[in-house]
């Protein structure tokens, strides 16, 4: 039984240097990266960002892929994954705080006018604008899951009136809290900001599109950090234009790296960063080397995930 290292994804952590860090919390299991794999049917467990398409046919006794951060709509639509295969994730508190702070960057700006004030700057000119006040201004989280409850709480502390959106019935102390697909748009309609950390499943893919958008109200501001497929960005081009959506905050995108052409860029009402809202590990490795150990051991898993809900 060994665990190998095959990460997937360029200019994020490297293979040897994870598989390293994985052998400090547990020197004496079979950790392996993908310089040096060995012979793969004694592969179990595969430990990825990104899922390489010929990975699963070549590793014929894997039963656990384990996914390096959060999405895994890539990993459990794949084609060549069996379906005994087994899908975790992490779930570290690291990114998740500076997910929410993200948001509350955002957010901060649009109350202090921050653009406002850098335009009248630009033009040498004294032009005072009145602070937002944060009991008087509502932010509405779609996905209250791990990520998104973490935002929410980090706004309420912060007295922002806050309202959740999720799929199952939760309570939050101090947050308004909704679920199902009816009662987003009246939510929608009620938000000064709209920060997204929704997962990307059947449901939530396009789920941001024009009728959602013409729900939302005027002038508010759309922070999407969770996956680029949940906005029809074509929509949103168009109902930035239309005067009706005031800001559209994309850490997220469909098509990434945005290509250059793409008109998101240069859009006065856009602003654009390169999937960097969440990006430290913290101390999640330790679940890595302890899910290895479970599966070894014929443990239930940490953070497994639903293969068909798809999160
Ligand atoms: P969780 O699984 O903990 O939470 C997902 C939340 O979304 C849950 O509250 C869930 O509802 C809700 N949800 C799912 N489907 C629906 C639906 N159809 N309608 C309403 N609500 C729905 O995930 P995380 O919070 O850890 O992560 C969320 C996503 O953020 C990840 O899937 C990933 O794609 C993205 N992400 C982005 C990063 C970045 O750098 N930008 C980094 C890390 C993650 P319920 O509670 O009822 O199940």
């Amino acid at each position: 039984m060994a665990l190998l290292v095959n990460i997937g994804h360029n200019g994020w952590y490297r293979d040897v240097e994870l598989a390293a860090e994985l052998r400090k919390l547990s020197p004496d299991a079979d950790i392996r990266s993908s310089d040096e794999p060995g012979n793969l049917s004694e592969i179990t467990m595969l430990a990825v960002s990104g899922l390489a398409a010929d990975l699963p046919a070549r590793l014929p006794n894997l039963a656990l892929v384990q996914k390096l951060g959060a999405g895994v709509e890539t990993i459990v639509a794949h084609p060549a994954l069996a379906p005994h295969v087994q899908v975790t994730r992490l779930k570290p508190k690291e990114p998740a705080r500076e997910i929410a702070q993200y948001c509350l960057t955002y957010v901060l700006m649009g109350q202090r006018n921050v653009a406002a004030h850098a335009e009248s700057q630009s033009r040498a000119a004294w032009e005072s604008l009145e602070p937002k006040q944060n009991h008087k201004t509502r932010v509405g989280v779609l996905g209250m899951g791990h990520i998104g409850g973490e935002t929410a709480a980090l706004m309420r502390d912060l007295g922002f009136e806050v309202h959740g959106w999720s799929r199952s019935p939760k309570e939050m102390q101090g947050v308004t809290c909704h679920h199902g697909a009816d009662s987003l748009e009246p939510m929608l309609g009620q938000c000064d900001y709209i920060c997204a950390i929704l997962p990307s499943t059947a449901e939530t893919r396009g789920l941001i599109n024009a009728q959602t958008l013409a729900a939302m109200k005027t002038g508010a501001t759309l922070i999407n950090a969770g996956r680029g497929d949940l906005v029809d960005e074509a929509a949103l081009l168009a109902d930035l234009d239309r005067g009706n959506l005031g800001h559209a905050v994309l850490d997220v995108l469909c098509t990434e790296p945005l290509p250059e052409s793409d008109p998101l860029w240069a859009h006065p009402k856009v602003t654009i960063t390169p999937h960097v809202s969440g990006w430290h590990l913290g101390d999640a490795l330790e679940d890595v080397t302890e899910n290895f150990r479970r599966l070894s051991a014929g443990e239930d898993l940490l953070h497994a995930v639903d293969r068909q809900r798809g999160y």
